[in-house]
């Protein structure tokens, strides 16, 4: 019996909220991760929608989306939000953050007219900064979904495409921007959007975006912003970076964390199967294959890796994409679309390019390579267990990769079950072999891939230096590039580097 089921539910006297057994929360599709904590949160996980001080147009959008319950989250960072001070939130990919940043906003908004002369033209009033060009196309989708009953206007830019539509569409003056931080810095220079008028700022995955080297980005983003304003700042992971930089950017948070820091969704059943090196693409083809894996997500080092896995899957008859990089961003988009409609049963993504992909349901992620940064691996299990769906996260580990192991238990602070699969029993004596440095954070990453600072890169004429060097740079100018000045360095990234 769910534990639910056992104990006598107190209702939270503050609340005219009625206790409905029968709806809530058993009828509901989306706690399931949270049970372990449910019994802390219970009158928060409880309240329905309509106690959360959301107007009729936003309600109308969630029961559009056929959302029962607000996730803890959204439970307690709308309310917050409403309240117009500033936000620090822990929350895990997959919990529902994005509605629990979105609605409010939209309220805030939509509750003030906005202040335009007539044919002026109208202010950027919400800024919302995300890691990644697919976030940011995700995110600027749910403010369009949340927001389908308002008059409020947005629009997503960032690198890998044109410049041109997005100009126009900035010029033409829009309430709400979701931005990567190197196209939102090109558009800025080139004076196609003010941000002096910013009501709202959300750093969204704000550790991924201190990862990727876009801190310094983000530092020239916070300059042109005013100083009045309502900052919301979300992350998966606390690290010192992070705190300092919400000491830096937030005044007296309300502080948010809905699942214990740096752990993992209680719903993925995480496995680590140990197999000879030269064995993992077997092991891979016969896990899908034996088990009838119909939408796996497969996460690897580097693109080359990548690369490499696509073909021996395809060679063996299994359908699959690769999805990094060094792909365009239409072959992106065209990948994540044929995967997400099932006429491929495999991606193959290096973790910049995976990030921020919400596939409904997926059921599996491999992790062909263990990270050898060991939040990576929270982020990549994070796409499966989402909302509320049981998932399962596999890692294949080779005698290279026990280091790494060991450094994604201590985050997590639990252990994996380590098993070999019968016919893959590892070769006892294989002699491990370096994988490469540990890189530092921000160290040399990010936007190599062009999922960062590549995504200002592209068609920018903004001019912001070294995009065309040729030299292999040093560490140091890597992480220079990195941070923002140039294009992304693939020469550089095939080194091992290219996540
Ligand atoms: P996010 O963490 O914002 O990426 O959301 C993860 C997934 O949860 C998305 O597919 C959302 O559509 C879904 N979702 C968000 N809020 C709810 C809710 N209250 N009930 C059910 N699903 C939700």
């Amino acid at each position: 019996m769910h534990p639910a089921a056992l104990v006598p539910v107190p209702l939270p006297l503050s609340t005219q909220f009625r206790f409905d057994p029968v709806v809530l929360p058993f009828g509901c599709d989306w706690p399931s991760p949270l049970w372990g904590e449910w019994l802390n949160t219970h009158a928060k996980v409880f309240m329905p929608f309509t106690k959360l001080g959301l107007s009729g147009a936003l309600l109308r959008a969630v029961a559009d989306q056929g959302y029962t319950v607000p996730t803890p989250i959204q439970t307690q960072a709308i309310p917050a939000v409403l309240a117009g001070g500033d936000l620090l939130a822990g929350a895990q990919t997959g919990t529902g953050k994005t509605a629990g940043f979105v609605l409010p906003m939209l309220q805030r908004l939509s509750s003030k007219p906005s202040p335009h002369a007539n044919g002026a033209r109208k202010p950027l009033r919400a800024l919302i900064v995300t890691p990644t060009r697919e976030l940011a196309a995700q995110v600027e989708m749910s403010v369009r979904t949340y927001g389908k009953h308002l008059h409020l206007t947005s629009t997503a830019v960032f690198g890998g495409v044109g410049l041109g539509p997005q100009t126009s569409q900035l010029r033409h003056g829009v309430d709400i921007l979701v931005a990567t931080p190197g196209r939102l810095l090109d558009h800025q220079h080139q004076r196609n959007v003010d941000l002096s008028r910013v009501e709202i700022l959300v750093l969204d995955e704000a550790d991924r975006m201190l990862d990727m080297g876009f801190l310094p980005d983000i530092k020239r983003i916070l300059a042109l912003l005013p100083k009045e304003r309502q900052n919301l700042l979300f992350s998966a992971t606390f690290s010192d970076e992070i705190k300092a930089l919400a000491d830096k950017l937030l005044d007296r948070p309300q502080t948010i964390e809905v699942a214990p820091r740096n752990s993992t969704v209680d719903a993925i059943a995480q496995r680590v199967h140990l197999v000879s090196r030269d064995q993992k693409s077997r092991l891979l083809a016969w896990l899908i294959r034996h088990h009838d894996w119909r939408q796996v997500l497969v996460f690897t080092r580097t693109k080359h890796g990548a690369d490499k896995v696509v073909r021996s899957l395809n060679a063996d008859g299994i359908g699959a994409v690769a999805m990094h990089g060094n792909k365009s961003q239409g072959q992106r988009t065209k990948a994540l679309a044929d995967f997400k409609r099932g006429s491929v049963e495999v991606m193959v993504a290096t973790d910049i390019a995976a990030r921020g992909i919400d596939i409904d349901e997926l059921p599996h992620v491999v992790n062909y390579d263990l990270p050898n940064v060991p939040h990576d691996y929270v982020h990549r299990i994070g796409r499966t267990g989402r909302a509320g769906a049981d998932g399962e996260a596999i890692s294949l580990m080779c005698v290279d990769e026990h280091a790494f192991l060991r450094d994604i238990e201590r985050l997590i602070k639990r252990t994996i079950r380590v098993e070999v699969v019968p016919g893959f029993e590892p070769d006892p004596n294989e002699i491990p072999q370096k994988v490469f440095a540990q890189r530092g954070r921000g160290q040399g990453q990010g936007q190599r891939q062009g999922t960062g600072r590549g995504n200002g890169g592209g068609q920018s004429k903004s001019g912001r230096g070294g995009n065309g060097s040729t030299k292999r740079p040093s560490p140091k100018q890597g992480q220079k590039r990195g941070n923002g000045y140039g294009r992304s360095n693939d020469r550089f990234a095939s080194r091992g580097f290219d996540r």
